[in-house]
């Protein structure tokens, strides 16, 4: 089993992403048996697919790889690196890109939206993107590959490019990798509008929590979400159209690691008065040791650069016994 998982250095990190991934990444590296690897990446590469402040990008990079570490990465037990230090990604992905059909690329529900209404003012890394992604995971030989829902298509890309390759060249260089769908991932909601989703690039700050807020923060963040007047519910129907209040119960329930019923039952009938400032310190609690550890390892530059530099060691070796592979299948003379 190896796992290969990356995340953008585009803004820093919220709530959506350490409930929704890294903390699933922390617990499948702490399940790993003897001999299973996880990989953990910042997507350098992924993020200049629209434009990056040149002058912010390695640190927001290196602020990515602190708040991961801070929340539980552990790099005795996951390789973690930023991708830019590891060519094979690109270079496998120039290859992979003569694998890829242009028709497969044209499917891909992402580029449409991201690209929006200009189109052929997009980048042309924004819409091969996936098959960067492909290769993120495939110079590895991953057999499993955390994704969510919005990820699906592209896991399912990934795998018909390897097939392809595979079948085009004779010879069994990619396993196809499977989807692993995190457990209990909850989908976390912007707290101004719960019909958007919490996000790193929401111009808003105080539609998300960060990890690097402090508790002051947090509580004011919290009592300023929006919610609605009714009281709570006793039952999951009774938050039927109330998206925002549905989003601070479901994020109380992921902290707790328990279902959205239980929580409903300790809160039903009291207003939202009573269950904000529970929320406030629950989440409190969870993230001021995470914020700790991070500005700890902020303010020690030369830890966190030995970590990032052993890492992008361990993945170009790792990384280069497959491209040996894939130079061979293709025929270079070298
Ligand atoms: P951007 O706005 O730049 O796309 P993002 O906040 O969506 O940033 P990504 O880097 O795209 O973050 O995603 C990193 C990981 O976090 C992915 O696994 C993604 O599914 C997960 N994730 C992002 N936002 C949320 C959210 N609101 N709830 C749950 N998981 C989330
Ligand atoms: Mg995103």
């Amino acid at each position: 089993m190896r796992i290969v998982s990356g995340i953008q250095p585009t803004g820093s990190l919220h709530l959506g992403n350490y409930l929704g991934a890294i903390r699933n990444w922390v617990a499948m590296q702490d399940s790993l048996a003897e001999g299973e690897e996880a990989f953990f990446f910042i997507a350098d590469l992924h993020a200049i697919t629209v434009p990056q402040p040149p002058g912010e990008l390695a640190g927001a990079t290196r602020e990515i790889a602190a708040a991961l570490l801070a929340a539980g990465t552990n790099p005795a037990r996951a390789t973690l690196f930023n991708q830019a230090r590891v060519p094979q990604h690109a270079e496998l992905a120039w290859i992979l890109g003569c694998t890829a059909r242009v028709g497969w690329l044209n499917r891909m529900t992402q580029f449409k939206e991201k690209s929006g209404k200009d189109r052929e003012g997009a980048s042309v890394g924004l819409y091969t993107y996936p098959v960067l992604q492909a290769a993120d995971v495939l110079v590895y030989r991953a057999t499993h590959v955390p994704v969510g829902e919005d990820q699906k298509q592209h896991l399912e890309l990934a795998r018909d490019i390897a097939a392809k390759f595979n079948t085009d060249f004779g010879a069994a260089v990619f396993p196809l990798p499977q989807p692993m769908i995190p457990p209990a991932a909850p989908r976390v909601r912007s707290l101004r509008d719960g019909a958007a989703k919490m996000s790193k690039s929401d111009p808003s700050d105080m539609s998300r929590i960060n990890l690097t807020d402090d508790a002051d923060l947090i509580r004011l963040k919290i009592r300023k979400a929006r919610t609605d007047a009714l009281p709570i519910p006793a039952t999951v129907d009774g938050l039927e159209g109330r998206p925002e209040a549905r989003n601070l119960l479901e994020i109380h329930a992921a902290l707790l690691g328990e279902p959205l019923d239980a929580v409903l039952g300790r809160f039903a009938g009291q207003g939202f008065g009573t269950f904000k400032p529970a929320l406030a310190e629950l989440l409190v609690e969870t993230l001021a040791p995470i914020a700790a550890r991070l500005h700890d390892l902020l303010a020690h530059p030369q830890e966190l650069d030995r970590i990032l530099d052993e890492g992008a060691a361990r993945a170009r070796a790792a990384a280069e016994e497959t491209m040996r592979l894939v130079r061979g299948a293709v025929g270079f003379l070298l």
